[in-house]
């Protein structure tokens, strides 16, 4: 099966800028966003600078292609 190649050219996914700074870092912003790994899907809150993950929990699996 193919699939149509995707239009856009970067992959449009939220990335929410939190009002926290970095443990680590210090850093004035850190960022709250999807991403999957082997466990499955997390949302996270992470610095951006030094990857420190603050906080990570598991979600539901986002619908996946077309909307
Ligand atoms: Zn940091």
């Amino acid at each position: 099966m193919e699939f149509p190649q995707p239009t856009e050219l970067t992959i449009d996914e939220p990335i929410n800028p939190v009002d926290q700074s970095c443990p680590r870092c210090s850093a004035d912003t850190m960022y709250r966003y999807r991403l999957v790994d082997y466990r499955g899907w997390l949302e996270v809150v992470k610095c951006r600078s030094c990857l420190h993950v603050e906080d990570r929990r598991p979600i539901v699996a986002p619908p996946q292609g077309t909307p």
